[in-house]
C-alpha cells in the first residue's frame, strides 16, 4: 500500500491490524475527556469500512449519512458512540434564535435578531467553536418527540399553547444516531430524512409555527434479521456498510483481549489510545476546512458516472454520494484533487445495494411502450386497423 500523506488514513487502515500502533505522549487531560471512559473508536479491531464511512460522514455532510447493516454484537453502537471523541469543531450560534453570520449574507441585517445585529455592529462574534455532538434518537420515540409538539401539561394547566422542541431541533450541526432504523415508524423516518435533506424543518401546531435548522449527519444502524428497510428509505442513506463479524481467529482473540482489558482498567485503556484519538480528531477538523478546495476532474467524473451506468443504478443519489465521499476521502488524505484511486476506495460504500431489479425491469418495459408511442405518433399515415401492441 502506498504511503499516505495523512496520519488520519494511516491510523484508520493500521488499526485494522492486530499489531499495536505507536503511542503518543498526548494526555487525556488536555482535552478534558477523562470523565467519560467510552471504548475508543480506533481500538475497534477490523471494521475498516465502518470506521472509514463514519469518519467521511463527519468530514462531509453532503455524503448523506451512513447506514450500518449487521448482526448484533458487531460493534456498531460502540463505533457510533466512539465518534464522540473524534467530533470536529464547528462554529455554533450562541443566540437563542440560532442567528448565524450566513443569515446576514443572505438576508442582510434583517436576517438576525436585534441583539445579534448589535453584536455584529460592535464586531463581537455571534457564534463560538464547539465540538459536534451525538444526538441519539430514543427507542419507541413518537413523532411529537422528534419534530416537536404542543406541551400538553401547559395546555391543560394554563390553557395556553406552548410548542416543545423535538429531538430533531437539537441535531443541527450534529450527528443524529438512529439505532434499529428499520423498526422506526415510516412517518418518523420520513420526517427525519426530509429535514436532513432540506437542512431545515417547520413545525405547525394550531396557530404556532416554528422553523428550525437541521443540517445533520444521519447515522442509522439495523440488524437485517429483525426486518428490512423500505428500498426508498435505504436509498436516502449515502454510504452503506455491511458490518460482518471478524473472521480471523487472531483478530477475534485481539477483540476479546481489548474488551477485557478495557473492562478491567478503563482509564489505562482509554489513555493508551488517546494519542491517536486526539491526532485523528484534529485531522478531521482540518479535513473539513480543506474540503471546499477539493475538486474532481471532468475525467474522474466521467469514469465515476460510467461505473454507475454499468451497474444500472437509477438513483442520482449514487453519484452524489460517490463524488462527495471521494472528496471527503481526498480531504482526509491532505490533498485537493480527487483521483480515480480515491473514488475506488469508497465506491463500494456508495454504490452497493443501489441497483433495484424491479425499477430496471419496470423502466425496460416502459421504454418499449415509449418506443411504440413514438412510432405511432411519428407516422400520420398509419393504418387505423394496425393497433399498437401494448399488451405485456
Ligand atoms: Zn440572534
Amino acid at each position: 500500500m502506498a504511503k499516505r500523506k495523512s496520519q488520519l488514513l494511516e491510523i484508520l487502515y493500521a488499526s485494522s491490524l492486530v499489531s499495536k500502533i505507536q503511542r503518543s505522549s498526548a494526555r487525556m487531560s488536555e482535552r478534558g475527556l477523562a470523565t467519560e471512559l467510552r471504548y475508543p473508536f480506533l481500538a475497534i479491531v477490523g471494521q475498516t469500512e465502518m470506521k472509514m464511512s463514519l469518519i467521511l460522514a463527519l468530514i462531509n455532510r453532503a455524503i448523506g449519512g451512513v447506514l450500518l447493516v449487521g448482526a448484533r454484537g458487531t460493534a456498531k453502537t460502540t463505533a457510533v458512540r466512539g465518534l464522540l471523541d473524534l467530533m470536529p469543531v464547528v462554529e455554533r450560534s450562541i443566540c437563542e434564535y440560532g442567528c448565524e453570520p450566513d443569515d446576514i449574507y443572505t438576508h442582510g441585517m434583517d436576517g438576525v435578531c436585534s441583539e445579534c445585529a448589535t453584536k455584529i455592529g460592535m464586531g463581537d462574534p455571534i457564534t463560538e467553536p464547539q465540538p459536534m455532538r451525538l444526538v441519539e434518537l430514543p427507542l419507541n420515540t413518537r413523532i411529537e418527540d422528534v419534530v416537536g409538539g404542543i406541551n400538553e401539561r401547559v395546555a391543560l394547566e394554563q390553557k395556553r399553547i406552548l410548542l416543545d422542541r423535538g429531538v430533531l431541533s437539537y441535531a443541527d450541526n450534529n450527528v443524529m444516531y438512529i439505532d434499529e432504523v428499520n423498526l422506526l415508524d415510516d412517518t418518523i423516518i420520513d420526517a427525519i430524512l426530509d429535514a436532513a435533506a432540506q437542512g431545515q424543518f417547520t413545525v405547525r401546531r394550531g396557530p404556532m409555527v416554528s422553523t428550525y435548522r437541521s443540517r445533520l449527519t444521519l447515522v442509522g444502524s439495523m440488524n437485517p434479521e429483525e426486518g428490512s428497510l423500505r428500498p426508498q428509505i435505504q436509498d436516502r442513506f449515502g454510504l452503506r456498510v455491511l458490518v460482518r463479524g471478524v473472521k480471523s481467529p487472531t483478530e477475534r482473540l485481539e477483540i476479546y483481549r481489548r474488551a477485557t482489558s478495557y473492562q478491567r482498567r478503563p482509564y489505562l485503556f482509554v489513555q493508551d489510545w488517546y494519542g491517536e484519538t486526539y491526532a485523528s480528531a484534529a485531522e478531521i477538523t482540518e479535513a473539513r476546512k480543506r474540503l471546499p478546495k477539493v475538486t474532481l476532474s471532468p475525467e474522474t467524473e466521467r469514469v465515476g458516472l460510467s461505473w454507475i451506468e454499468a451497474l444500472e443504478i437509477e438513483s442520482h443519489r449514487a453519484e452524489m454520494t460517490l463524488f462527495e465521499a471521494g472528496r471527503a476521502y481526498t480531504a482526509a488524505d491532505d490533498r485537493t484533487q480527487v483521483t480515480l484511486d480515491d473514488l475506488r476506495a469508497i465506491a463500494p460504500l456508495a454504490l452497493r445495494q443501489r441497483h433495484a431489479k424491479f425499477v430496471t425491469d419496470y423502466f425496460a418495459k416502459q421504454d418499449k411502450e415509449e418506443a411504440k408511442i413514438k412510432e405511432v405518433i411519428a407516422d400520420k399515415t398509419v393504418d387505423s386497423s394496425e393497433k399498437a401492441d401494448l399488451s405485456d
